[in-house]
């Protein structure tokens, strides 16, 4: 298969932005592999099976789509998955220099890897993971944000340490 992208990040957990990224994407690329990053270091929110899962419960009828948990360079990753583009979203300008900066390492480690980096609509450009779990942990609304099963997972993670933290108070 020629045009195969993938999409790497931690998606702790994704977000519309993420979705809008990826549904634009699949206007331009036959197939796109979510790769969602297993960094223990991050201490993410979910863990990778669920993160993963969480992706595959909006695309579970995309068959272009494909979820995979991943770790070490993703250089690799994509040779190993046939795939030499590698699809990043920008937002408003923080994501810049990052992104930059990885892509100049990822072509430095494999000239053959194109990064495509693709721009939100305005509604998500300032829309993050980070941003999506602080509004969920002091229990606002994430509708418009988030899959509606999404928050539905957040709001039960952030009961769960509720009742823990209760507990520890005593
Ligand atoms: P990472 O830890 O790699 O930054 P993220 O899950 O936060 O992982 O993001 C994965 C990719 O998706 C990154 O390229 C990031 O810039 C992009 N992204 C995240 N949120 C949005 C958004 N709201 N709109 C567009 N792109 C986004």
């Amino acid at each position: 298969m020629k045009n195969v992208a993938v999409y790497p990040g931690s998606f702790d957990p994704i977000t519309n932005g993420h979705v809008d990224i990826i549904n634009r994407g699949l206007r331009i690329f036959e197939k796109i592999i979510v790769a969602v990053l297993e960094n223990p270091k991050k201490k993410p929110l979910f863990s990778t099976k669920k993160r993963v899962a969480m992706i595959n419960s909006i695309y579970q009828n995309e068959k272009n789509v494909e979820v995979k948990a991943f770790e070490g360079l993703l250089v690799e990753f994509a040779k190993k998955n046939k795939a030499k583009i590698v699809m990043r979203g920008l937002r408003a300008i923080s994501d810049f220099e990052y992104e930059f900066q990885m892509a100049l390492m990822n072509k430095k480690l494999d000239s053959k890897i194109e990064t495509f980096f693709m721009v939100p609509s305005l509604q998500y450009s300032f829309l993050s993971s980070k941003l999506v779990k602080e509004v969920g942990m002091l229990g606002g609304s994430l509708s418009g944000l988030i899959a509606p099963q999404i928050e539905k997972n957040i709001m039960e993670k952030f009961k769960k340490n509720k009742k823990i933290y209760n507990m520890k108070k005593g």
